[in-house]
């Protein structure tokens, strides 16, 4: 059975029903206590900019759609000769802009309404920090955690040319997302290749270097967290030497934003978790010394310089800046009273649902929304695309350089819209991302 909180349970929040089924035979995924769907999610984030800024009835409609949702069952051969089936989606949301440009995650929470939302919350992230994208998001149904290397080549090459003719440089470009890597997106483009005949390197961003990668991209997102941090900082007045962080997810951007925050801005790292558990030290954590322990443990817990506690437990430590880095519906109506920090800054997706927001905002906590603070990772790979289609490759001082004038900007013109608007900073950047792709849309006009 699908457990899910409906945003449309609050007063004041209105219903929107879902826009697609879960297929047939598609697994079902649970959600926790106070979880909202995602979808509901970012469909009530559009209602809210919508209004503000009076867009019509018909763009309204069209905003609210997907260009095209694609799911598919293939089989992979496993190890032991057995056949699994697998479910996976790859849908599109905005392409006015220009091609699509999203992640691809696999993980057993997956389904269609949880890439519907991330897809478009990609429109709106390209739109805020101008590059010229539309939104995608994919995904495999699949716990990679109890699967081979092996396995899970055969699965992301089954699924990559099951996917084949939707993407491509021009059409929709993909790349890594949660437990999905450079490897992962070295096989991508090697599939995609294979079935044209030739190397199109374009085709997925967040590749190796050795194939058309870019310097900067592992690094890009919690580099591009901590960029946007730095600067609504300076705003509080409050300075970063010192200042307590506490990241929750330890992979591709809990990782780097733990790591850049401790060894780039002095900051103390003093909680830090994934999902296996969490650590706390309030004397600081070496970001380093645990990021060596992970890679050969596999997992946080277990490391001994820090005092063991539930990943729960630790949005709930008292710091200066909490960083979900992890999954959706992190900080809900459940435990939103109990978060003691003066920043969130949303590394992840969708990680407060909209009756949190409230309950935060009401408590004087200033939210880093999402789509303009984890774009760092959409901008270098923006860079990767441009770099792939000429064939001319920067370095990583000027990817570094041009990463920071694009996140300083996007965060310019949030903070400039909210203050002018009187509103938060996640309905100001839902406002620019969402005028922009509206305006894009109705330049365009309608074919035929
Ligand atoms: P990842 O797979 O590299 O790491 C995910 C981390 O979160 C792991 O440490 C995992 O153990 C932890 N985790 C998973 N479920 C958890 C739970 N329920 N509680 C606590 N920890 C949990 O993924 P990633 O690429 O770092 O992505 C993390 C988030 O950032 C996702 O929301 C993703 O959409 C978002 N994001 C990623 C990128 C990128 O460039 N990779 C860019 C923008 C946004």
């Amino acid at each position: 059975m699908r457990k899910v909180a409906k945003a449309s349970d609050v007063s004041g929040v209105p219903h929107n029903p879902p826009l697609s089924v879960t297929p047939v035979g598609a697994p079902e995924v649970e959600r926790q206590a106070g979880a909202v769907d995602p979808l509901e999610m970012a469909q009530y984030q559009l209602k809210v900019a919508a209004e503000r800024l009076n867009l019509s009835q018909n763009m309204f409609n069209m905003l609210r759609r997907f260009e095209r949702v694609v799911t598919f069952c293939f089989p992979v051969r496993m190890d032991d000769g057995r056949i699994e089936l697998f479910q996976g989606y790859r849908v599109l949301h905005n392409t006015s802009r220009g091609p699509g440009k999203g992640g691809i995650r696999y993980s057993p929470a997956v389904d269609v309404n949880e890439i519907a939302a991330l897809a478009m919350w990609m429109t709106w992230k390209c739109a805020v920090v101008d590059i010229p994208f539309g939104g995608a998001k994919g995904g495999v149904c699949c716990d990679p955690r109890q699967m081979s290397h092996t396995e899970i080549e055969r699965l992301t090459r089954r699924y990559t040319f099951e996917l084949s003719p939707f993407i491509g440089p021009d059409l929709d470009v993909p790349a890594p997302d949660m437990n999905t890597n450079e490897q992962t997106m070295a096989w991508m483009m090697d599939t995609y290749s294979m079935g044209k005949g030739v190397t199109v390197l374009g085709a997925v961003t967040g590749k190796p270097l050795v194939l058309g990668g870019s310097y900067g991209r592992t690094q890009a997102t919690g580099r591009g967290v901590l960029h946007v941090i730095a600067e609504a900082m300076k705003r509080l007045k409050m300075k970063t030497r010192n200042a307590r962080i506490v990241v929750q997810g330890f992979g591709n951007v809990g990782r780097n934003v733990a790591l850049i925050a401790q060894q780039e801005y002095g900051m103390k790292v003093i909680g830090v978790g994934d999902q296996y558990g969490a650590i706390v030290n309030p004397k600081g954590i070496n970001v380093d010394d645990l990021a060596a322990y992970v890679d050969r443990t596999g997992r946080i817990p277990g490391y001994r310089e820090g005092d063991p506690i539930s990943s729960q437990e630790l949005l709930e430590v008292e710091c200066d800046i909490l960083v979900p880095a992890a999954v959706e519906n992190q900080i809900t109506v459940v435990n939103a009273d109990r978060i003691k920090c003066r920043i969130v800054a949303e590394a992840a997706n969708g990680p407060t649902t909209p009756e949190a927001d409230e309950i935060l905002r009401r408590r004087g906590i200033l939210i880093l929304p999402d789509i303009l603070t984890n774009a760092g990772g959409v901008t270098v790979s923006y860079f990767e695309w441009v770099q792939d289609l000429q064939s001319f490759f920067w370095t990583e001082d000027q990817v570094n350089e041009q990463l920071k004038k694009i996140m300083v900007r996007g965060f310019e013109r949030v903070w400039g819209l909210a203050e002018t608007e009187k509103c938060d900073l996640r309905t100001a950047a839902l406002m620019i991302g969402v005028r922009t792709v509206a305006e894009a849309t109705e330049r365009r006009g309608l074919y035929p």
